[in-house]
């Protein structure tokens, strides 16, 4: 496993490096309040102290909206996909896992999706270890982890005023041996620091500890499959009165989806504007009564409750029958951003006094 190390100060070498190579270097940057994903350049700096991002990293591989073609008129060009490579510095473990989870979505052999799979193809995620994880976040409940490797082409440990790089598949092998001269070698030290790091995440952080736990209580059972720690029982358990009284809350604005790093679900569109006519992607939340609207006019998750469900099971069921796999990984962004304060994490956990 190759680990090499780089100095926080001379990351702007590497960012420039990155950039004459005729790649993309994108990095979290502080958008107002929020952070966001954006284009770096060398005197940019790099900022190595936050949560995590608003929106997902997933958007740079799948974005909200993109033409697929032009039918007629100029047609748009698709700066994504003229990109010689992309760089993805920054991303929070959690958000490379659901990238991992994404993979099984769109790159799946017999129906991959070609213009997913040339982002994914030409895109190196650089993972930054979660070592202050939010209050919100209960990644180690859904099988994850703020140092996890899954998704990553290389983790990164911040240890002192230097980056460890450890790469994590031949991606990132590539990309740290091709950008070799601005890394120095690891030692004893950095190594001893990296496991501090792990160290300290596994053992002292309470909020870490407090995701495992508390999934754990919610059911002591264990698991349907692979590694899943009981949610789907859980889930698969309530009854519609139950679901009946999750959704009351909700309003259906769409924001738990629009900002999930797994949720994916999209519409396809044409668009005439002026002379321009092309096909566009956007994407769609099941939280929309629209969403599921036939052109029979039968609609047949009509109910709220209805929509809360699906989300629910296709985070915690349907993925785990089909992907062996949670669908959330704990990021917190829809605890955090849901107008009424739906918790998901209550959902799950109230599922013992919700039996009573
Ligand atoms: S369901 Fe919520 S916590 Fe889970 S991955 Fe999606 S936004 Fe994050
Ligand atoms: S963010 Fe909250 S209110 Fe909005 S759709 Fe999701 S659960 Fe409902």
């Amino acid at each position: 496993m190759l680990l090499k190390l780089i100095d926080k100060k001379d990351i702007g070498r590497l960012i420039g490096a990155v950039i004459e190579d005729g790649k993309v270097f994108r990095g979290p940057v502080q958008n107002g309040r929020n952070v966001a994903f954006a284009k770096l350049m060398p005197q940019d700096g790099i900022l190595l102290e936050y949560g995590n991002s608003l929106e997902p990293p997933k958007h740079q591989l799948l974005p909200r909206s993109e033409d697929l073609y032009g039918y007629e008129g100029p047609i748009p060009s698709d700066t994504a996909a003229e990109e010689a490579g992309s760089v993805i510095f920054g991303v929070r473990p959690c958000d490379a896992f659901a990238i991992r989870n994404m993979d099984k979505v769109f790159l799946d052999e017999k129906n991959a999706d070609p213009y997913y799979a040339a982002r994914r193809e030409r895109t190196v995620i650089l993972s930054l270890v979660c070592d202050e994880p939010r209050e919100t976040c209960f990644c180690t409940s859904v099988n994850c982890s703020p140092a996890g490797k899954d998704g990553a082409d290389a983790l990164v440990y911040r240890i002192a005023d230097q980056l460890l790089f450890e790469a994590c598949s031949k991606k990132g092998e590539e990309f740290i041996l091709r950008y070799s001269p601005v890394f120095m070698d690891s030692d004893a030290s950095s190594l001893a620091k990296r496991d501090a790091v792990i160290m300290n995440l596994s053992q002292g952080n309470p909020s870490v500890k407090q995701g495992n736990l508390a999934v754990r209580q919610g059911n002591p059972a264990g698991s349907t499959a692979g590694n899943n720690s009981g949610i789907k029982e859980i889930v698969d358990a309530l009854t519609d009165k139950e679901w009946d009284e999750i959704s009351k809350k909700c309003i259906g604005c769409g924001v738990c989806t629009f900002l999930c790093p797994t949720c994916h679900c999209f519409g396809i569109h044409h668009e005439e504007r002026g002379d321009l006519k092309r096909v566009v992607r956007s994407q769609d939340s099941c939280q929309f009564e629209q969403f599921t609207l036939e052109a029979s006019a039968h609609n047949p998750r009509k109910v709220r409750t209805d929509r809360v469900k699906q989300r629910l099971l296709h985070k915690f069921s349907y993925s785990v029958e089909r992907y062996g796999e949670y669908f959330c990984v704990g990021c917190g962004r829809c605890v955090v951003s849901c107008p009424v304060n739906l918790d998901i994490r209550e959902i799950i956990m109230q599922e013992g006094h919700i039996h009573e």
